[in-house]
């Protein structure tokens, strides 16, 4: 008998909205795990000593949420492949005693969308082009994604990852400003939304993109977890296209990293249904 838990959790501020404690811990539960994950506030400046703090507890691991997904890349041992190539880091894994960067946003998102599609081959529009944007852009890249094409309102961000896309992954990327209605091309096969417009408590924002360029045969995803049913994918489902909420990024990272700490296949309906019950009863109560 051991009394000694395994210990994961979450270097982020703000900490208070990340739900990812609810769904990790009911997997743990769930799979009989004696295992605790720790959602913690830490401010930039203390992320060097919250690490340090990890690897003297003996963590297996963590995730690093906005804004140390640059920053916590200093006080690692090493990158995985992925994470190298993004440059940035959501989940550290120990291994040998070491702490691993790895990079499961993208990885999580790719899971997803396979469920709909493989995008080996597919052209891709992606709006935005932050974190989310990169880490799904270069993971689509390393699956064989023919062509990506990033639409940004800040160019200097969106040049940034085309030249990235260019030299480091086999895709064909280009850059197009986002200076008015954007309308998706036609012969597009995946169309994501990876920036934060949509993200609760502004249910009905709606994107500055012309729905009727939504076809029926181009698959939509959109990276908002909260509420899962964005505007935007109310208006593509509408337009008959498949569609994919981003409840099932987010829950698939979350496989990732408790496959990558614990060694287990968690089941990723118990994890799912618990952030639904989450966001129903945030709705409820707002
Ligand atoms: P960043 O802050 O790095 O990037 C935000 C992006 O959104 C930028 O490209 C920004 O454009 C764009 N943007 C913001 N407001 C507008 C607007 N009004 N019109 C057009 N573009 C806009 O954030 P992240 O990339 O880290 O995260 C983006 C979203 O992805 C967040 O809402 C986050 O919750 C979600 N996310 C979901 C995950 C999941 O598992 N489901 C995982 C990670 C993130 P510009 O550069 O021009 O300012």
């Amino acid at each position: 008998m051991s009394f000694l838990s395994v210990l994961t959790g979450s270097f982020s501020a703000p900490a208070a909205e990340n739900p990812t404690v609810t769904m990790i811990e009911a997997a743990y539960r769930h799979h009989g795990l004696d295992a605790r994950y720790l959602n913690c506030e830490v401010e930039p400046e203390a992320l060097g000593d919250a690490v340090r703090g990890a690897r003297a507890m003996g963590w297996v691991g963590f995730n690093c949420s906005l804004p140390h997904k640059v920053n916590v890349i200093q006080h690692l041992d090493a990158l995985g492949d992925s994470a190298a190539v993004i440059g940035a880091v959501n989940c550290v894994v120990r291994r040998d005693g070491r702490f691993i960067g790895e990079n499961t946003d993208g990885r999580g998102f790719l899971t997803a969308l396979r469920t709909v599609v493989d995008p080996a081959g597919k052209s891709l529009v992606v709006l935005g082009a932050g974190g989310a944007a990169r880490a799904i852009t270069v993971e689509a890249a390393l699956a064989g994604a023919s062509a990506i094409t990033i639409v940004n309102r800040d160019p200097a961000r969106g040049r940034e990852i085309v030249a990235l896309l260019n030299e480091r992954t086999p895709a064909r990327a280009a850059f197009v400003g986002w200076n008015g209605t954007y309308r998706v091309p036609d012969g597009t096969d995946i169309v994501v939304n990876a920036t934060s417009v949509g993200l609760a408590p502004d249910l009905d924002a709606r994107l500055d993109l012309d729905p009727d360029s939504l076809r029926p045969e181009m698959v939509v995803a959109d990276v908002i977890p909260n509420p899962p049913r964005t505007r935007l994918i109310r208006d593509a489902a509408d337009r008959g296209c498949p569609v994919l909420d981003g409840l099932g990024m987010l829950v698939n990272q979350g496989v990732l990293g408790i496959r990558y700490w614990t060694g287990i296949d968690p089941d990723p309906t118990v994890m799912r249904r618990t952030l639904e019950e989450v966001f129903m009863n945030v709705a409820q109560r707002s």
